[in-house]
């Protein structure tokens, strides 16, 4: 089809290497004495790989490995520890969140007491009246049984306006001062879809705000981030990243300021991961335009699919189901984006040659996302589009058997069942059988992937591992365990998958010959490893393009 992206081009440079051929080349670098993991099925297992201009020019024994080194070849005895290829994390907003970790308070701890020191030490270093932001603060992981207050807040920091977004991101928590300088008082009415919580008894503010009321804090928080503070931001968040063994990552909600931000921080260096920026439904004629389209970019910044939103959140309760919540019997999440609407953008980006990733969690908003998708495919094939269902929480055998039809990758969260056990019971434990799904995709035959949609979720791969083999949270409850995989599985899918969700399967996603030189180095060997315990193996060294991004 003349709308398709052509393979050659997103592996330009592969081929370009290719003509060289590889043994003629030295290498720079040889890891040896290790036990590697390629997740290449042709050669499973290897010792040594040797590096030459990013990437790996020779797998094998260490005798044949070793053999190609010549003066001056850096070599480095990796003691038998175990190697596996680079992570992918296929949806995750690092961009969006490296700019809140440069500005915002970590609220992600175990007590109000802990954020309230957290937000006084910050105000501290605040001149008065100016700003306190905060992030990832979580209502159900505190010790104290109840969420913040705006007396919380009121007594931590009483001179400067406090702003709290919950980890999900749809409500925020927010002080007196914050309330004054956003118009809002005890009399101020919901808006539409939005909600501003009172205190039952008295009747005065309580602090939280929901959904669409978020809306009054917009023009009084302050959001002069500069191109240079975007920088920043990816530049935090890859440190972040490469310490838990990420190499690649789908900004899953991108913006052509993250797209930015992504080309700045590799030219100053400080990119340690590989982008695949997806862009925002609202941006794309602009770049259809330009003449962009899926693929673009090159192996460490590349323009990815077209992002669509069609229902609401697993964290937060609001994805639509076909069954109500477990003990509410009239909600059944919402719709975002109308079918309607979902199709037209779906349409322009299609026939521009773009890969279309679509946020759908319940199992009525994955229904409608393959509608959508089947009729496009139907109404102007497309070799390969590779149709994304981002997240695809909860399915059926008949959603699935269409996902399979259709060749359509889910992204479902990986760290869920570890790390948020305490939201699961909203969902009842039948309905934790077909959600996160790996077990059943996989049987099926489709690829999904690892996805830690951070901040909502935790990105640390070795989490994910623990959570989709055991499908047990931190507190020892088991969720949904007709769905747990194997530790070989889950390896597949945080690596090989990843990588063919962004059509670059022959370029990363196993240790071979020819392809990019991201792997990671763990401190123990997660196939020996109890799975209860997968999560505690450390990360001693991650490399992307032959650098080392981490050293331990
Ligand atoms: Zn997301």
């Amino acid at each position: 089809m003349s709308n398709e992206p052509s393979r050659r081009e997103f592996l330009g440079t592969l081929a370009a290497f290719s003509l060289f051929p590889l043994e003629q080349e030295k290498p720079d670098l040889i890891l040896h004495n290790a036990n590697i993991l390629t997740v290449n099925s042709k050669e499973p297992r290897a010792q040594a790989v040797a590096v030459a201009r990013g990437r790996f020019l020779a797998v094998g024994s260490d005798a044949d490995v070793l053999n190609l080194a010549g003066a001056g070849v850096r070599k480095l005895d990796l003691g038998g520890k175990t190697v596996l290829p680079g992570f992918i994390d296929a949806h995750s907003h690092p961009a969006e969140a490296g700019l809140m970790h440069l500005r915002m308070v970590d609220c992600d701890l175990r007590s109000i007491s802990a954020i309230q020191a957290a937000l006084r030490e910050r105000a501290a270093k605040t001149p008065a009246g100016e700003w306190v932001l905060g992030f990832k603060y979580d209502d159900t992981k505190t010790d104290d049984g109840r969420p913040l207050t705006i007396a919380d807040l009121d007594a931590a920091v009483p001179d400067h306006p406090v702003h709290i977004q919950h980890r999900g991101g749809h409500t925020v928590y927010a002080n007196s001062l914050a309330f004054r300088k956003a118009g809002i008082d005890e009399k101020t009415l919901d808006p539409p879809g939005g909600k501003i919580d009172h205190d039952p008894a008295t009747g005065k503010l309580s602090g939280r705000v929901a959904e669409s009321a978020q809306a009054f804090f917009e023009n009084a928080v302050p959001q002069n981030f500069t191109r240079e503070d975007h920088r920043e931001g990816v530049k935090l968040i890859s440190k972040m990243l490469a310490k838990t063994g990420i190499t690649s990552a789908t900004e899953a909600q991108g913006t052509p300021e993250d797209l930015r931000a992504y080309q700045d921080a590799r030219d100053s260096g400080d990119l340690l991961y590989r982008a695949y920026c997806f862009i925002n439904y609202r941006f794309i004629n602009s770049m259809i335009e330009a003449g962009v389209r899926t693929g673009l970019g090159d192996e460490w910044v590349r323009v990815g699919a077209m992002k669509l939103v069609c229902d609401g959140s697993i964290s937060e309760r609001t994805a639509r189901l076909s069954v109500p919540y477990e003990g509410r019997p009239n909600d059944y999440g919402i719709l975002v984006m109308t079918e309607d609407e979902l199709y037209t953008y779906g349409r322009k980006a299609h026939l521009a040659g773009w890969q279309i990733g679509t946020h759908a969690n319940g199992d009525v908003g994955i229904d409608t996302t393959l509608r959508v998708y089947e009729r496009l495919q139907k109404e102007n094939p497309r070799r390969d589009p590779r149709f994304r269902l981002e997240h695809c929480t909860v399915v059926n055998d008949d959603l699935i058997a269409r996902i399979k039809a259709l060749g359509a990758i889910p992204t479902p969260f990986s760290t869920y069942v570890y790390y948020h056990g305490e939201k699961m019971r909203y969902y009842g434990a039948e309905r934790l059988n077909h959600m996160f799904a790996l077990r059943s995709f996989l049987d099926a035959g489709i690829r999904p992937t690892q996805a830690s949609d951070y901040p909502p979720g935790e990105f640390i791969p070795m989490m994910a591992l623990q959570s989709e083999v055991t499908r047990t949270d931190r507190k020892g409850n088991v969720w949904g365990p007709k769905q747990k995989i194997t530790v070989e599985e889950a390896i597949r899918v945080g690596t090989i998958n990843g990588a063919y969700a962004s059509y670059e399967e022959n370029l990363k996603g196993s240790i071979e010959a020819g392809k990019l030189a991201d792997l990671v180095v763990l401190g123990r060997d997660p196939l020996k490893e109890n799975p209860s315990t997968l999560v505690t193996i450390p990360v001693e060294r991650t490399m992307a393009g032959g650098h080392w991004t981490f050293e331990s």
